[in-house]
């Protein structure tokens, strides 16, 4: 509880963190932690940078927030050219709220009165995958097909089918290929799709690499693409959540791009503000906002910090600076070097089932058995063990407990800042060796 709830009775439970220099955050009692996950694939370019803190410093002076029903803003503008112009072909709206749940919710029911518009208004259901993260609003938790954190809530949810996630270490049979699964995999949204009436289906959602849930797990190679096609085929809209793996972290500001795949609609947040400002965006194709605006004339929805004069400033710092740093082909070779000494640490460990990822946005998976791939006891709460004995070496990382074939398994994700060095990396595996033998050994 302590760290989301605040007050009397929670202090003392967790370090006190009171700053932050490049990949450390720095504690009350002056210990440095690498920051090995920026949080949770949040901090990109690591804490206190000089660039972002004048671009907040300067919008600060000038103006801090005017209602988007009243104004548009300069740095609100920028950010969505800067987004578009980067962005996949056909994307050309751009809709900012305050974090990646709002981005989702956002994207629900903009599909949702995109069908009204159109006069299609059978179409209201989504079909998302199984172990997947989409946020923890009610729109965007039905979506999201973590067992675990719907449980309590099935009662709240609108009903969302989940089909298989893309997830080659658990699921490719012995003696298949990886193109033959992908298609395996991806013709059960067709599927499932005749089996609720392609004429019901307004939507298909899914990470193009799934984060908090499964442990940085890319797609195999034309996953995304048989996606695409069923999605045309059937006229359902293809919304492709980058909360986490967008904004740079697998090597390119949209991660989609090297599954060479263009959906409806993106969603993004976490590393477009980096950690300065809470952000997030949904992006759209001039179709869909066409058509809203020649219908009704506008998406009924909102929130009253959308478009924050701040947090667009902050974004589009982040942006110029990722821009001007060549941080994305920095990503692309820090990932590499980063990937090889976790398979130099790790390859051979009896506990680490797979190591996988894109850029810098990596995950380690923990097994029981590196043979059966079984997972460990649930009650060991393995994850839980390595998040403190990590904490207690001076490292962040972010492990979670999934879910795997209905039982909890473990896994380890990391998304160090772009700018973590060589030394840094060592450092990073140095500490994550030491925390996963002392959880182990506990
Ligand atoms: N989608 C994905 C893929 C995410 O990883 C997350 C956050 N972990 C969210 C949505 C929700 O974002 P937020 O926590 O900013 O609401």
């Amino acid at each position: 509880m302590a760290g989301h709830v605040f007050g009397r009775s929670t202090r003392g439970k967790l370090p006190k963190a009171v700053a932050g220099e490049g990949c450390y955050i720095i504690d009350a009692d002056g210990k440095r932690y690498l920051d090995g996950s920026g949080g949770a694939a949040v901090s990109c370019l690591g804490h206190s940078d000089p660039d972002i803190r004048a671009a907040l410093h300067d919008q600060l002076d000038r103006l801090a927030f005017a209602h988007t029903g009243f104004f548009t803003s300069d740095a609100a503008e920028d950010l969505a050219d800067t987004l578009i112009a980067a962005a996949p072909e056909g994307i050309d709206r751009v809709y900012l709220v305050s974090g990646g749940s709002e981005a989702v919710e956002a994207a629900l029911k903009l599909a949702r009165q995109y069908f009204m518009e159109i006069g299609q208004p059978s179409r209201h259901r989504v079909i998302a995958r199984r172990q997947s993260y989409h946020g923890n609003t009610l729109g965007a938790l039905a979506a999201g097909g973590n067992a675990w954190r719907r449980a309590q809530f099935a009662p709240l949810l609108v009903e969302t089918s989940h089909i298989s996630p893309c997830y080659e270490y658990r699921d490719r049979a012995p003696g298949e290929s990886g193109e033959a699964y992908g298609q395996r995999v991806a013709d059960e949204l067709e599927a499932e799709l005749q089996r609720l009436g392609p004429e019901t289906v307004m939507a298909f959602v899914a990470e193009p690499v799934v984060g908090a849930t499964m442990g940085a797990v890319p797609a195999v190679p034309g996953y995304l693409r048989r996606i695409r096609q069923i999605c045309d085929r059937h006229g359902i809209l293809l919304i492709l959540d980058e909360v986490m793996c967008g904004m740079g972290r697998t090597g390119h500001l949209f991660a989609c791009a090297e599954d060479g795949v263009a959906p409806d609609m993106i969603t993004i947040a976490k590393g477009l503000g980096a950690g300065y400002q809470p952000i997030g965006a949904l992006l759209t194709s001039a179709e869909i906002y066409d058509a809203i605006d020649a219908g009704s004339g506008f998406f009924q929805h909102g929130h009253t910090y959308m478009g924050h004069a701040m947090a667009a400033a902050g974004a589009g710092a982040v942006l110029r600076a990722i821009h001007d740093r060549g941080l994305l082909e920095r990503v692309q070779v820090m990932g590499q070097t980063l990937d090889a000494a976790l398979h130099d640490r790790f390859g051979q460990h009896p506990h680490v089932g797979d190591i996988r990822g894109r850029g810098l946005f990596r995950g380690l998976e923990l097994v029981a058995d590196r043979e059966s791939k079984a997972p460990f006891d649930p009650a060991r709460k393995i994850h839980a063990r390595i998040k403190a004995a990590a904490m207690q070496a001076g490292l962040i990382c972010y492990p979670m407990g999934g879910t795997i074939d209905g039982q909890r398994g473990d896994h380890i994700l990391l998304a160090p800042p772009f700018i973590i060095s060589d030394d840094q990396v060592q450092e990073l595996t140095d500490k994550l060796a030491r925390a996963v033998s002392d959880a182990l050994a506990a």
